[in-house]
């Protein structure tokens, strides 16, 4: 059977082993691993390689920069070669500012390596929405999305315009700003996303959650569900067509 859902955006990393084989080569979803330093990054390439339906992602959180030697950033990058996604990376000015000017460096470290070898950008952008979006522009990289994007509405229009996607997270259920981004956001730029295992005012974010984000989905756009989860895959499909060496 084809795959229906999809979770663009979990730390598989974090899950126990009993809980990874249960997600592990089902048929109806597919999830891409996102990594915050070199050991996730390690490990979720582990997972990609005994689950057809996980795709790996290797990067630096912006959150753990500062905690990040030399030696680590490089074997990072050098993984980047081995993935089609390279994320979680970004910039983010709501919860560490204080280490902003080290995040503007290491990312731009990423950007440079995505782009030489033609791998998409899995993004984290909270308060930075318009630093991410400017540097992804200006550096012309083409397949981005920007993770859980609860940013200014009227930046929509150019991340359509840039080709990019938006991670739409299942916090909608809880969230109001989540809420106002779909119903302003065309279907075809939206990637659904968990974020998984983390929590969102008391609501534990998983992939199990997605069914019912997308039903949310087809009554704020006031279309039926088949046609969000077709335009979700298919915009699943169009960002992994977009990376040379795709073969899954
Ligand atoms: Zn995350």
């Amino acid at each position: 059977m084809r795959e229906k859902y999809v979770d663009s955006h979990i730390h598989l990393n974090e899950y126990s082993e009993e809980r990874i084989s249960s997600l592990c080569g089902r048929d109806d979803v597919v999830l891409i691993a996102v990594s915050e330093d070199l050991r996730s990054s390690l490990t979720n390439i582990s997972i990609e390689k005994r689950c057809p339906n996980v795709r790996a992602a290797v990067g630096i959180h912006p959150w753990n920069v500062g905690k990040v030697s030399a030696d680590e950033l490089a074997k990072v990058l050098e993984l980047v070669g081995s993935v089609g996604f390279v994320g979680e990376v970004g910039l983010d000015k709501r919860f560490t500012p204080e280490t902003f000017d080290l995040q503007l460096k290491i990312f731009s470290e990423f950007v440079t390596r995505a782009l030489s070898s033609r791998k998409a950008l899995l993004l984290h952008a909270a308060g930075a929405w318009r630093e991410v979006l400017e540097i992804l522009s200006r550096s012309a990289v083409e397949t981005a999305v920007i993770h859980w994007y609860t940013g200014p509405l009227e930046y929509l229009k150019n991340i359509e315009e840039l080709g990019y996607f938006i991670g739409v997270n299942v916090a909608l259920l809880r969230q109001p700003k989540m809420r106002e981004v779909v119903k302003q956001a065309p279907l075809d730029i939206m990637l659904t996303e968990s974020d998984g295992p983390y929590e969102y005012r008391g609501l534990r974010l998983e992939p199990e959650l997605i069914p019912e984000l997308i039903r949310e989905i087809a009554v704020i756009k006031g279309v039926e569900i088949e046609e969000v989860v077709t335009a979700v895959y298919n915009n699943y499909l169009k960002l992994v067509g977009r990376w040379w060496g795709s073969n899954k």
